[in-house]
């Protein structure tokens, strides 16, 4: 049997003490992840409350872009300001059945609700 070293030309394996892999709170792709504030910030400032007193939920730039372009600060403030409400909302279930299935490399264009193929 040839000895062969296989393992040479593999990547190495990721470090362990990395910091953990991040994924988006939408569509579950490990991408580059952005604060998400459910309640708009210029919507918690109307009552009153400060950025870091919002919540917020960690986003891929895609589907933030995406909840921006398609809901008016007040609809995100009043209406979709949890995550169950977002993942029950059927154009967001689209967006997000579609964004999934994107590599998380691909920077995604989502302009609006008809931007993206069904
Ligand atoms: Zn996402």
């Amino acid at each position: 049997m040839a000895r062969k070293n296989a393992y040479s030309t593999w990547p190495d394996a990721p470090e362990e003490n990395e910091a953990p892999a991040k994924a988006c709170a939408l569509c579950g792709r490990e991408a580059e992840l952005v604060q998400h504030h459910l309640v708009p910030i210029l919507a918690g400032k109307r009552k009153g409350l400060k950025p870091q007193d919002l919540p917020t939920v960690e986003l891929c730039a895609a589907c933030q872009q995406y909840l921006h372009s398609t809901f008016s600060i007040n609809e995100l403030a009043t209406q979709y300001h949890t995550l169950e409400a977002l993942r029950a909302d059927e154009q967001v279930a689209r967006f997000v059945k579609w964004v999934s299935k994107q590599p998380a490399s691909k920077a995604v264009k989502a302009k609006g609700r008809e931007e993206f193929p069904r």
